[in-house]
């Protein structure tokens, strides 16, 4: 685990966190500052940096995330309404964090383009 990752320090219980969900793979966070009425971070417990450095080994991984978000989503109420999966990549995409994360947002009407 490199030790500037604070997601990894989350995962480790090493700073506090909101955990919603958490399995052998993955846990899901509330984000710190929600960006629609429902904010979610869903991080593998595998250190990955970025999408760019997902390996074949991680497919499985990355689908997981994906039905976990959907059930997150029936279970909070808002799957109906509408949601939106998004995964910063790079400085350019919007990531901040090196730790590979899927945001989970609902809860309001998403627009497009995002900025
Ligand atoms: P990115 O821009 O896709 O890298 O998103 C990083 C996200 O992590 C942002 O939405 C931040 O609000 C969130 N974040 C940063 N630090 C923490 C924390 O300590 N707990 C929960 N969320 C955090």
């Amino acid at each position: 685990m490199p030790d500037n990752c604070i997601f990894c320090k989350i995962i480790a219980g090493e700073i506090p966190g909101n955990f919603v969900y958490q399995d052998d793979e993955i846990v899901v966070v509330e984000d710190i500052a929600p960006q629609a009425p429902h904010h979610y971070l869903l991080l593998p417990k595998k250190h990955i940096p970025t999408t760019l450095d997902l390996d074949l080994e991680d497919r499985e991984l990355v689908g997981h995330i994906h039905r976990v978000a959907a059930r997150i989503a029936r279970d909070k109420g808002f799957a109906d309404e509408g949601f939106r999966i998004v995964n910063n990549c790079n400085e350019g995409g919007g990531q901040v964090v090196w730790h590979l994360h899927f945001h989970l947002l609902g809860g309001r009407r998403m627009g497009w383009p995002p900025g």
